[in-house]
């Protein structure tokens, strides 16, 4: 997918400059001359990031930042300042409008790919959750007590820095931010202080390249793929600044370092890096309610049905079973009783199987236990246990004080070697269970094709 780029210029001279260097690198430009037809041009056609001038006439660029910030629907657009004054004072009244970097003119090509491609990145990924979240949202209580993102917390960081003294620096300069620095000096000392409270790493770039290398594992591993971490080089350094973002650095600076950007730009990153946390909370907090069932805690049948379809390229086996005179207990016992009876048989099927095997709430009060690899006679054997299990101590309903005694009939099938569906093969489980029924329930029995008989179960279960 190509980047659309909205560059955002009175001067048309300067817009046609980039409009070239970007379009030779394959983006997609969008232009306006003033900060009004900006914000129009913004809400309307959505860029992956827009490159502002500072200096305009009119409505500055500053102001067009924080509107655009302001907007719902063009707040989450990363923009880059691009100013001809490197100015401190300049960029830090850019953070404070929203800004989320700065270029300053002549603007450097590899700065400028390098930033642009970066904040497409990220904005890519920020979409993905929140369509994730919007998906799966109507599963979720939206948001949590609690929940709402905590910006003055301090941040614990690690500072990835081979020289003492620079470290030292850089450590005083983060202290009002930090509830931590810990410091690492090369790639094994950041691999091994790593761990997973750390929000933020700033690595001070290097010849030797270390930093380089460090980067490059924190995003080759699932658990720290999205955790920011911004580059601290020096001004002749830019190429390398280049490498780290494109590796997937986040942000850079460039010394001599200012305290004030520095902070913002810390500071920035960690936000965005708990905004992108409680977005997957969410989603995995939405995914969990969507494939669990609410009162036993065990998987669906929506994720059963997946689950298995992955499996019936292998062998397996499946239980189905059902509680018998279910019925009776809710009308004896009441509906809150019933719940308890249904949670308990729950935790004991899940304590019966292997941690591999997989058990889920079928419907009702039947269940569902898949165990992969696993063949028709130890299939029986595990069947034949569970339901002792079930039938020789009664249930507790504390609600009721009661010991409830229950029995449970069980089905078994396992997958035949051709042509067989994961429908097919929960219709025979549910077939044998049937049998199992009018054979006068608490028993179990086995699927078997026309003609053949039931076989022992295995005389061990492993
Ligand atoms: P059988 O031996 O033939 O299975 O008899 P049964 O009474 O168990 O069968 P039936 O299917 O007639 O009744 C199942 C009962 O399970 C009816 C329904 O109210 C109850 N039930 C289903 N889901 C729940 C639940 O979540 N909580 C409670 N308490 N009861 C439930
Ligand atoms: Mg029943
Ligand atoms: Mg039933």
């Amino acid at each position: 997918m190509t980047a659309r780029v909205l560059v955002v210029d009175d001067v048309e001279v300067n817009i046609k400059l980039l409009e070239a260097k970007l379009t030779s690198e394959y983006f997609n430009v969008l232009s306006a001359n003033s900060g009004q037809l900006a914000l129009e041009i913004a809400e309307r056609e959505r860029p992956d990031v827009a490159l502002l001038d500072v200096m305009m006439p009119g409505m500055d660029g500053f102001e067009v930042c924080r509107r655009l910030k302001a907007n719902p629907l063009t707040a989450d657009i990363p923009v880059v300042m691009v100013t001809a004054l490197s100015d401190a004072s300049d960029r830090l009244q850019g953070l404070e409008a929203g800004a989320d970097d700065f270029l300053t003119k002549p603007v450097n090509d590899i700065a400028l790919f390098a930033r642009v491609r970066s904040l497409v990145r990220l904005k890519r990924m920020m979409e993905e959750w929140r369509l994730r979240e919007e998906v799966y949202g109507k599963f979720a209580t939206a948001d949590q007590p609690g929940s709402e993102i905590d910006n003055k917390r301090p941040a614990r960081i690690l500072l990835f820095e081979e020289n003492p003294i620079i470290a030292a620096q850089i450590s005083k300069l983060v202290e009002p931010l930090a509830s931590e620095v810990i410091l690492a000096r090369d790639v094994a000392e950041g691999q091994a202080k790593l761990d997973s409270e750390v929000e933020l790493v700033i690595a001070g770039l290097s010849e030797s390249d270390g930093a380089l290398r460090f980067v490059s594992q924190l995003r080759a591993l699932e658990a720290t793929r999205l955790l920011p971490v911004v580059l601290i080089a020096d001004e002749d350094e830019v190429a390398r600044v280049a490498k780290g973002l494109d590796i997937g650095a986040n942000d850079y600076l460039l010394r001599p370092l200012d305290r004030n950007e520095l902070i913002a730009r810390v500071r920035s990153q960690v936000r965005r890096k708990r905004v992108q946390d409680r977005l997957r909370e969410n989603y995995q907090r939405s995914l969990s309610l969507a494939l669990t069932d609410g009162l036993t805690g065990l998987y669906n049948r929506r994720y059963l049905s997946a689950h298995l379809d992955g499996l019936m390229a292998r062998s397996a086996s499946v239980l189905m079973f059902d509680i018998d005179f279910f019925k009776k207990v809710n009308d004896t016992f009441g509906h809150g009783a019933g719940d308890e009876v249904l949670i308990e048989v729950a935790a004991r099927t899940q304590r019966n199987v292997r941690g591999f095997d997989l058990v889920a709430r079928y419907g009702g009060e039947e269940f569902v236990v898949v165990m992969p690899e696993t063949d028709l006679p130890i299939a029986l054997n595990v069947a034949e246990r569970l339901r002792r299990t079930i039938e020789e101590q009664a249930v507790g309903a504390p609600s009721v004080g009661q010991n409830i005694p229950i029995t449970i009939s069980v089905g078994v099938a396992e997958t035949l070697a051709e042509g067989d569906t994961t429908v097919a093969l929960l219709k025979r489980a549910d077939e044998a269970l049937y049998a199992a029924k009018h054979k006068g329930r608490n028993c179990v029995v086995a699927w078997m094709p026309e003609g053949q008989t039931q076989p022992e179960p295995a005389a061990k279960d492993e």
